[in-house]
């Protein structure tokens, strides 16, 4: 059995690794070679902590296992990340472990791409100016590859606590971003394309402030309950997403089903626009939003991808398990 240390994975995975991984697995899943299994998650009654299981199966990659972890609030005072996590692999061929790859710098990095991925394909060619809502652990991760995707000239945010944007102000200053703190009305009227990434349980960004052609990325709701954006703004939009069972259980798409605004049929998988079957964006106008909900696989295909780099760098422990 392989262990890749969290404290190696730095200097193994790439954001280029990470957007190659993340294309190929929503790619598959589109195809149906790639499926997730149903999400465990749960509250445990302990450091008001959600803790569960995302696995899944790539039979064209062969990649097979889980992540488990979850969400400890209280995690930054004691100078720990908020996410805590583990990558499982498992030989699709024996069920024997293959491996166990610390998840947590894999989770920001593999939600980036995501939102990455969904820039590429869907935001105007056009986009100058990128919006970040929220300035927690992963903020910096979704302006560091979202600004890769198009000719950004600047970035505006909005954080409930301005403070807190500092770092995304300084990632800003090292891409070569000018940067400003911004409100939410001058956000939504100046940015072409928007990430949330917030632990909110309320709509944050509403439909009335968001010009036409914005492409919106959504990934911070994860979670039955949680909402950033306007369920007007959704059923507005075209919508994509990373997996539709999650998209409308625990993704942002679920406001707007319960509310009957969006239905199941107007969602469409990312995957199907890398693949070439759906079109994307059909126009400059067009609002296009892409509810990240983050799924298995997508750990399983970048923690794939971390172990093979990690054997061919010589870093992998290797445990006779
Ligand atoms: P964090 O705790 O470090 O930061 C939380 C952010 O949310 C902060 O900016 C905070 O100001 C903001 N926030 C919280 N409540 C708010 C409210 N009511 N109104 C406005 N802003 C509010 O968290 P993080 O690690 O940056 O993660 C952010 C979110 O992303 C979490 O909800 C997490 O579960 C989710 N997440 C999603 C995926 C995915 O694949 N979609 C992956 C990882 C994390």
């Amino acid at each position: 059995m392989i262990i890749v240390p969290e404290k190696e994975i730095s200097g193994l995975m790439t954001r280029k690794d990470s957007f190659d991984a993340i294309k190929k697995v929503f790619a598959s899943m589109s195809k149906r070679t790639a499926y997730n299994f149903p999400v465990i998650r749960e509250a445990i009654g302990h450091a008001d902590a959600l803790y569960g299981f995302k696995s899944g199966f790539d039979r064209a990659a062969l990649n097979l296992g889980l992540k488990s972890g979850g969400y400890w609030p209280g995690n930054a005072d004691k100078g720990l990340t908020n996410h805590q996590s583990t990558i499982f692999l498992f030989d699709a061929d024996t069920g024997k472990v293959r491996a166990v790859v610390g998840g947590n710098l894999l989770t920001a990095l593999r939600t980036a791409s995501a939102a990455a991925v969904s820039v590429a394909h869907l935001a105007r060619q056009d986009s100058k100016v990128l919006g970040i809502v929220g300035a927690g652990h992963q903020a910096t991760f979704q302006l560091e590859a979202v600004a890769e995707q198009r000719d950004f000239e600047r970035v505006v945010a909005w954080n409930r606590t301005p403070e807190k944007l500092a770092s995304l102000e300084e990632t800003a200053k090292k891409l070569g971003l000018p940067f400003e703190s911004v409100s939410l009305d001058e956000l939504g009227t100046q940015a072409d394309v928007i990430v949330t990434i917030t632990s909110s349980f309320d709509a944050i960004l509403n439909d009335t402030q968001v010009k036409p052609g914005t492409h919106i990325a959504c990934m911070g709701t994860d979670t039955k309950g949680k909402q950033e954006v306007d369920a007007a703004l959704v059923a507005r939009a075209t919508v994509f997403t990373d997996e539709i069972a999650q998209s409308i259980t625990i993704g942002e798409c679920q406001h707007a089903i319960t509310d009957g605004s969006l239905a199941e049929a107007d969602i469409a998988e990312l995957g199907a626009v890398i693949n070439g079957d759906h079109a994307g964006r059909s126009a400059d106008d067009e609002v296009t939003l892409f509810d990240g909900t983050g799924v298995g696989l997508q750990d399983l295909a970048v923690a794939s991808s971390v172990v093979d780099l990690a054997i061919e760098k010589g870093v992998a422990l290797n445990v006779d398990f």
